[in-house]
């Protein structure tokens, strides 16, 4: 196994994500068996317990990981499905040596930084799923942040270890001077030489910034960044971030990671990307605009619901149309029809605790009414039940026990054997679980198949005593788990499209892939 380190320098937000990911398919796209894993600084065990407001997203795996969101665009490049081998923060790495060191596993020694954190960390690395060729290993965080060190010095130890077989790639920001009508090439000299403090020599430095960089820039990188000029690539701010693997390709980045890796690889078979780009590119021509409503409580940290925006992206290029999405703040909003007066869809996605709740049933509830295609994801499709429940059932303070307690109709409640699970961390109803599509379902249709598989991350579940009521006023329960115990699905039948899933269909839709789901919706809401 080849080694790839992706660090960043300068600021962050930068895009060494999405660098990582356009790599990654561009030397799968060259026959290379090829993965990624994300690495992240900070002291959380995992993203799970952060607020998206901070740090958006969070990405849930197959297995049940819940993980930063750059999983998200790994998977989406490269069309891999990826596991808990893809992620590991600090505060893993330190509950592990901790909890080592208490069953004595140190022997007695003094427990350090140097060797044992970083010991742990190459471990994770080195055993990584051993059927890949390349893994690509990016580190969170800007070079010089204190909580990054034992990471850097755990890649740097790699990099000794497997000196032949490792990279270093550092990727910066290239700032423009308005006032002096360049770009400064001083950060990225600075960011390279504290790399080098640290014991760590790029091999290549991908360059950001907006606009291209004159070759005096990049020769300048190239000569106090010791490298050649081959190996600074020019990553600029594109209108699709899709077309940054052709981008990236076009500038030799693949030709030179495979020449420095030693990998004999043939050239990249990039026509499907081409396609789907063109596709994409279509689109704008095409001047089919949706606008597309997603009420939620996260809006001002557009991040929040990343996925679910690809997921809207990938089958507008499908479906031909241009996404507009109009951002509904569920908290603040003006509970009056007037504010989707335009709006051709209507997505509530899932989130966590009371706030906004309103603001999201009288969504639901203007979906309904008015046969606006409507998507309600996990707690989406909880508030599509209890608006339902309030307002067609006449279940007077239907409600989930979430935000009531105390609700006469917990028309949501504790996922059963939950009950007594104590602790935010990790605790809730986790990853890929089968559903059964009930027949004759609109679900069954988009989907095609009798059996899916998709991945869940939330505690709540619907109410198995309010099925009959539910699907006796026009509800129809369209999946469920084997067993038959947990409705994973709803659907109404009197309704173009007005569908809610338990669980998250944008983690597993693909730009030349699009999920049925957001598929569906778009292709009523062209026809609305
Ligand atoms: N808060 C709800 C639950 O825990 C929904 C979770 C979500 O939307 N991801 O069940």
């Amino acid at each position: 196994m080849r080694h790839i380190f992706i660090t960043g320098g300068v600021c962050s937000g930068l895009g060494k994500g999405i660098t990582a990911a356009a790599l990654g398919r561009l030397l799968k796209q060259r026959g290379i068996k090829v993965s990624a894993q994300k690495l992240d600084p900070y002291m959380n065990v995992d993203p799970g317990t952060m607020s998206p407001f901070q740090h958006g997203e969070v990405f849930v795996t197959d297995d049940g990981a819940e993980t930063d969101l750059d999983l998200g665009h790994y998977e989406r490049f490269m069309d891999e499905s990826l596991s808990k081998h893809s992620t590991l923060t600090s505060g893993q790495v330190y509950s592990r040596v901790l909890a080592k060191e208490r069953a004595g596993g140190y022997l007695g020694g003094t427990v350090q930084v140097i060797p044992h954190v970083t010991e742990e960390i190459k471990n994770f690395i080195y055993n990584y799923k051993t059927d890949v060729d390349v893994l690509i290993t990016e580190i969170g965080g800007t070079i010089g942040d204190i909580e990054s060190q034992p990471f850097l010095e755990a890649i740097r130890q790699i990099g000794l270890e497997k000196e032949k077989e490792c990279l270093f790639i550092h990727v910066t920001l290239v700032p423009y001077l308005k006032a002096s009508g360049e770009h400064k090439s001083k950060p990225t000299q600075h960011s390279v030489k504290e790399l080098r403090a640290l014991g760590i020599t790029p091999d290549i430095i991908v360059t950001r910034a907006d606009e291209p960089i004159s070759d005096d820039v990049k020769t300048k990188i190239a000569l106090f960044s010791n490298i050649k000029c081959n190996c600074v690539i020019e990553n600029i701010t594109l209108p699709s971030l899709y077309e940054t693997p052709l981008m990236l390709n076009e500038e030799g980045f693949d030709d030179v990671v495979c020449e420095k890796l030693n990998l004999s690889a043939s050239k990249p078979d990039l026509s499907e990307w081409r396609n789907m780009i063109a596709l994409s590119k279509q689109v704008n021509s095409r001047n089919i605009t949706l606008n597309v409503a997603i009420v939620g409580k996260y809006v001002s940290c557009r991040d929040a619901y990343l996925s679910i925006v690809e997921s809207l992206n990938h089958a507008g290029f499908a479906s031909g149309a241009k996404v507009n999405i109009i951002w509904v703040d569920s908290e603040n909003m003006q509970l009056d029809s007037a504010i989707f007066g335009g709006v051709d869809a209507i997505v509530v996605p899932g989130g966590f605790g009371d706030r906004g709740i309103t603001g999201k049933i009288f969504a639901c509830k203007f979906a309904r009414e008015n046969k606006i295609p409507f998507l309600g994801i996990c707690l989406g499709m909880q508030v599509a039940v209890i608006e339902f429940a309030l307002n067609v059932c006449n279940l007077i303070g239907a409600d989930s026990a979430e935000f009531t307690e105390s609700t006469p109709h917990p028309i949501i409640h504790t996922m059963p054997g939950q009950e007594n699970l104590l602790g935010s961390g990790g605790t809730m109803r986790l990853g890929a679980y089968p559903c059964n599509l009930t027949d004759g379902s609109l679900l069954r249709k988009l989907y095609g198949l009798p059996q899916i598989s998709e991945r869940h991350r939330h505690r709540y579940e619907l109410n198995n005593s309010y099925r009959e009521i539910l699907t006796t006023n026009g509800m129809l329960i369209s999946g469920n788990s084997p067993d038959n115990t947990l409705a994973e699905a709803i659907e109404l039948q009197n309704h173009p499209y007005f569908v809610g899933v338990q669980y998250h269909p944008e983690f597993k839709s693909r730009p030349n892939k699009p999920h049925p789901l957001f598929l569906g919706l778009l292709e009523k809401a062209i026809n609305h």
